[in-house]
This record gives structure tokens, C-alpha cells and sequence, in this order.
């Protein structure tokens, strides 16, 4: 892709050009996606997020890796047993290490998110656990089930 051309755009239409695979990322009012603020192919995000509370270093402008995912508004039955919430990417700033928690977009690719998933499910357990000293339960294979139905439906099939 051009990219000078795509700068050209940038200015006249609502949209970034992606940080992880080059790609212009338009926003879109048809699919909900006007907040997008990661790319849909590659999942990536520019660390620029003002919608983050407390997250004031957003001139940081570094590029976000999805490194995981969890589930948004999560906490605990009376019985101890997690509630499932949201799905949500979780995303880690390359630059200054920051990290955010995003919706998932309806056009992300399904695939590259579970893939990502699949890597992180083999996340190092010491990295694992500085995600929930922040509140962040990185999911695993125990939630498989969870994450098919958010993406895919109830009734699923094995893509
Ligand atoms: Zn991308
Ligand atoms: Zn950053």
C-alpha cells in the first residue's frame, strides 16, 4: 500500500494507519466501529488511548501488541466462582510497557485473535502473574469454551 497516499487520507477521513502491519485501519459507522482503535488484521493498537482512565501518557504513541485476553467486569459469585464477562484483547505498549483493554471490533479477524489467544495460553506464569497484580486475568484454555461463544455464537462448530 501506498503509504503516502494513505497519510493524505488520514487527514481527510477518520482512520490510522497501522502500526503492526502497515495497514490502513478506516473507522466505520456500520459495524460499531467508530471507537476502533486497534487494527483488525493484525489486532495492534497505537498507544494514544485517551478512553483508558488514569491513562495520562497518551502522547506515548507506541505501538500495542495484543498479548492476551480477558474478561471485562470480572470479579467473583458468592460462591467464589469467576462471573464470565466481556471478552476484551489485551494490549501491551512496546514502548513504555503500558497496557490496555480493549472491545473486541465485529471485523477483527476471528483467526488472528485466536491465535493470539493460543500464544498467550502459553504465557510464562511469571508474566502472567504482573497481569494480575493489575487487575488482568490473562485467559487460558480453561476459558476456550467462553472465548468460541463470545466470538463465534452459541452453537459454535470447530472452525
Ligand atoms: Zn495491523
Ligand atoms: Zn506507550
Amino acid at each position: 500500500m501506498d503509504i503516502s497516499n494513505t497519510e493524505n487520507i488520514e487527514k481527510s477521513e477518520g482512520g490510522f494507519i497501522c502500526c503492526g502491519c502497515g495497514e490502513w485501519v478506516g473507522f466505520s459507522d456500520s459495524i460499531g466501529t467508530r471507537h476502533r482503535n486497534h487494527c483488525p488484521r493484525c489486532l495492534c493498537s497505537r498507544h494514544l488511548d485517551k478512553e483508558v482512565s488514569g491513562d495520562r501518557s497518551a502522547d506515548c504513541g507506541g505501538c500495542m501488541d495484543p498479548v492476551g485476553l480477558t474478561l471485562k467486569h470480572e470479579g467473583t459469585d458468592k460462591y467464589g466462582r469467576p462471573k464470565k464477562g466481556e471478552v476484551m484483547i489485551v494490549h501491551r505498549c512496546r514502548v513504555c510497557g503500558e497496557v490496555s483493554i480493549n472491545r473486541m471490533a465485529a471485523d477483527d479477524d476471528e483467526r488472528e485473535i485466536l491465535n493470539m489467544f493460543a500464544s498467550s495460553s502459553s504465557m510464562a506464569e511469571a508474566e502472567r502473574e504482573n497481569f494480575k497484580k493489575r487487575g488482568i486475568r490473562i485467559l487460558d484454555d480453561g476459558d476456550k469454551d467462553e472465548v468460541y461463544v463470545q466470538l463465534f455464537g452459541k452453537g459454535f462448530g470447530v472452525r
